[in-house]
């Protein structure tokens, strides 16, 4: 019923384009965000920079070092799994029961997997679908009812391999790719209902997500130099650049973007 009552303001740009402006006229500073996989690299920035806004925000992460983030009053952490069953709606009502409303869903906890296809399991498959992507969805699911009523956004973090082939990430590749078409879909089918959806598609970005990976490997130094080479400015994003991506994408700035894949990625894809 909320739904529809909302869908006849399509039809008033004043209202549709006013996407950060709550109903009850609510300035920026009572804003509020879940952000995924915040307790480092792109989310913790994430949250810094939105905290730098004014937005109040639930940090989640698996990792208890999330807590840390409590130093600051207008954040809520909350050490979980997002794979977890329960974790998107306990996070989502955990934002409504503090902070009264919500705003912003940043959908970016994640793994990484490069490993070639011969050596990759069904239990690699489903532990990593169950980790990058069903949780994007429940947490968008749980969190759509909120933003249709603050007519908020979604923001998903994807990856350069869900938009173009890389050797030995079929897997993560995969995962990254539903993201990206998931982002497409609910761009679609919630436009009309005020909330916007897109995505950030970084190229390699300097954080810990790396750093395994590349220790992982059997020449780090080679495989560092490959991982530049790949991008025309020579270096990987900072973990800032990309969240600097992330928080543009959820501000009233980009009221008119939605359902698109912003790549973060020093010109890999152009390349
Ligand atoms: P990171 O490893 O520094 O941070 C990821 C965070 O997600 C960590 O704090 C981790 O504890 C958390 N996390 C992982 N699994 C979780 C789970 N099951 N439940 C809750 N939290 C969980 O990595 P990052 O580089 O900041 O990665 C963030 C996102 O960016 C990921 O989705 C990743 O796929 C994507 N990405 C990263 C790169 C890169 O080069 N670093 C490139 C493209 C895309």
């Amino acid at each position: 019923d909320r739904a529809h009552a909302l869908l006849h303001l399509r039809c008033d740009p004043a209202v549709l384009y006013d996407n950060h402006t709550s109903r009850r006229g609510d300035a920026i500073v009572d804003m509020t965000a879940v952000v995924t996989g915040a307790a480092r690299g792109i989310g913790r920035d994430v949250v810094t920079r939105l905290r730098a806004a004014g937005y109040r925000v639930v940090a989640v992460d698996v990792s208890p070092l999330v807590a840390e983030l409590a130093e600051d009053g207008w954040v809520v952490p909350m050490t979980a799994d997002v794979s977890a069953d329960a974790t998107a709606g306990a996070a989502i009502e955990l934002a409504v029961a503090e902070f009264g409303r919500l705003d912003v869903l940043v959908n970016n906890a994640g793994r990484f997997l490069r490993r070639p296809i011969l050596d990759t399991t069904d239990e690699d498959f489903d532990a990593l679908f169950a980790i990058n992507v069903r949780p994007v969805f429940r947490f968008s699911r749980a969190a759509l009812p909120h933003l249709i009523g603050t007519r908020g956004c979604i923001v998903n973090t994807a990856s350069i391999s869900g938009l173009i082939g890389v050797a030995n990430q079929s897997v993560y590749a995969m995962t990254k790719g539903a993201i990206v078409q998931l982002t497409r879909q609910l761009a679609i089918e919630c436009a009309a209902l005020g909330v916007r959806v897109n995505a950030v598609a970084p190229g390699a970005v300097d954080t810990g997500f790396m750093a395994e990976a590349r220790a992982a490997d059997p020449d780090p130094a080679a495989s560092l130099a490959v991982t530049l080479a790949n991008h025309p400015i020579g270096r990987m994003s900072a973990p800032d650049e990309v969240a600097r991506a992330i928080v543009f994408l959820a501000a009233p700035e980009s009221a008119g973007i939605t359902g698109t894949i912003l790549s973060v990625d020093g010109g890999y894809v152009a390349r």
